[in-house]
């Protein structure tokens, strides 16, 4: 798997946005996968592969995101940080 990151600086969240694509791919079959990421604005690469500890962590934090939309009432939606660069900024309710 191929990912291009336009951003000049490697972000711990980006990689995780393809750990978690190599969950899913394998949840659903395709086991054995790395990830190449890379940086062309700072000519930087990184390699990505699941370890045990991340699909651990990745299945906590889908449990979290269920617990979340089962909440009858969504939690605190102030804007942070991170929200400003968020390509989701569009489609969030915040
Ligand atoms: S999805 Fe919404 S809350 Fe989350 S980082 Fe993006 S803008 Fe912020």
């Amino acid at each position: 798997m191929h990912e291009v990151k336009k951003s000049k600086a490697i972000e711990e969240a980006g990689i995780w946005q393809v750990k978690y694509y190599l969950y899913y791919l394998e949840e659903r079959g395709v086991s054995e996968l790395k990830a190449k990421i890379d940086y062309p604005l700072i000519k930087e690469n990184r390699t990505v592969e699941l370890t045990e500890e991340d699909r651990i962590r990745l299945r906590e934090i889908i449990e979290k995101i269920y617990e979340i939309q089962d909440m009858e009432q969504p939690p605190d939606s102030r804007e942070r940080k991170i929200c400003r660069k968020c390509a989701c900024q569009d489609l969030c309710l915040i």
